[in-house]
């Protein structure tokens, strides 16, 4: 993995956001919100690391003592967070517990921390509520600073390269996995460090948003949904979906093809800040029910993305936060016709201050390879 600096920005926002909400401390444990804070990639271990911020006085950070020179490598005493590390048999979660200025009032935890870490932590501190760190951390990813921005772009012009390259991939006569497993050699070579996801679902299968690969063989006159993802060696997601057919489309297909087409662009064009984001899936799904088709778009419009594919802000119906500059998210509306096949087309945008700027700029049109 290569070593990930980040700006310490990050980390003075979080500190401030903590004492703001009247938090006593934040625990960040090894996943998404440890890597946007410090840049640290810990192992998910069951040994225990954690990041912590109290209210009040300095942030530290607890680690296996075996991990120390993996933290000590990472960009984290740069933060100028101070490391301690704990023997194999301590118990690192009474060393947290005792380095707290307070051991009550309400403590928020990562969101992605494991419930044995939940439950030792509420175990260890149990005058304390415990509550979730995206309450702080929440809105501070979601408002990406223009260096976020520009990874996100460097990201989509990874995962654009490979959408280009299809027609290598999608040859009739391949199996799903068998084209799959050359995307995700693509994906690799593009310009990302990890393959997170990789869908191509071809046929009845692509009626199932979620379906990843399997064993179906392509075949003439095939539309295929291939979505796929994953992560730089800068820490950012990438996320793009593009339609693509085997010969000519069957003619359904063609017609409710143009209705999701117009209402991907109906998305976009209303996207900006100061729109909420339930609006934005609203204009998608309008389109999509005007023309007939609602009961087949069935899930929301789209999701944040940063260092995590799925983040806040979703575009979803209920949600009323309300679109700011540098906010990243996905608009993928999608029609599914069960038992026969589906699209979906999914762009990255940013909001900037007057519209959004759209991180996937290859042709959002279904692309027809040979056959
Ligand atoms: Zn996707
Ligand atoms: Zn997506």
């Amino acid at each position: 993995m290569t070593p990930r600096a980040v700006s310490p920005d990050r980390l003075s926002q979080a500190r401030k956001a903590v004492a703001d909400a009247g938090l006593s401390a934040l625990l960040v444990t090894p996943g998404p919100d440890l890597r946007w804070l410090t840049g640290y990639q810990a192992l998910p271990l069951e040994r225990l690391t954690c990041l912590v911020l109290p209210a009040d006085g300095e942030p530290f950070l607890v680690a296996p003592g075996l991990e120390v020179p993996a933290v000590e490598a990472s960009s984290v005493p740069s933060l100028g967070i101070e490391v301690i590390g704990w023997g194999e048999t301590e118990d690192p979660y009474a060393m947290v517990a005792g380095r707290l200025p307070s051991s009550g009032g309400r403590v928020a935890l990562a969101n992605r921390m494991w419930a044995e870490q939940v439950l030792r932590f509420r175990a260890a501190l149990p005058a304390a509520e415990q509550s979730l760190a995206s309450e702080v951390l929440g809105d501070l990813r979601a408002r990406k600073s223009p260096d976020e921005v520009d990874a996100l772009r460097r990201a989509g012009q990874a995962i654009d390269r490979v959408h280009s390259r299809m027609a290598e991939f999608l040859v009739p006569g391949r199996t799903e996995r068998e084209a799959g497993r050359e995307i995700a050699a693509a994906i690799l070579a593009e310009g990302h460090e990890t393959v997170d996801f990789v869908i191509v679902g071809s046929g009845p299968n692509g009626a199932s948003p979620h379906h990843e690969v399997g064993g179906r063989v392509l075949e003439p006159g095939d539309v295929v949904v291939v979505d796929i993802g994953g992560t730089t060696a800068e820490g950012y997601c990438s996320d793009c979906t593009r339609m693509y057919t085997l010969g000519e489309p069957p003619e359904e297909f063609a017609t409710y093809f143009a209705v999701l087409h117009q209402a991907q662009v109906a998305a976009c064009d209303h996207a900006r800040p100061g729109v909420t984001a339930e609006s934005v899936d609203s204009a998608a799904r309008e389109v999509i029910t005007a023309a007939g088709y609602g009961e087949f778009f069935v899930h929301r419009t789209g999701h944040g993305i940063g260092v995590e594919t799925h983040e806040e802000p979703y575009i979803v119906e209920g949600n009323t936060t309300v679109l700011e500059p540098g906010m990243a998210f996905s608009i993928e509306p999608g029609i599914y016709l069960p038992g026969q096949h589906g699209a979906r087309i999914e762009d990255i945008v940013v909001a900037t201050e007057g519209g959004i700027e759209r991180l996937n700029v290859t042709d959002r049109q279904y692309v027809v390879l040979g056959g």
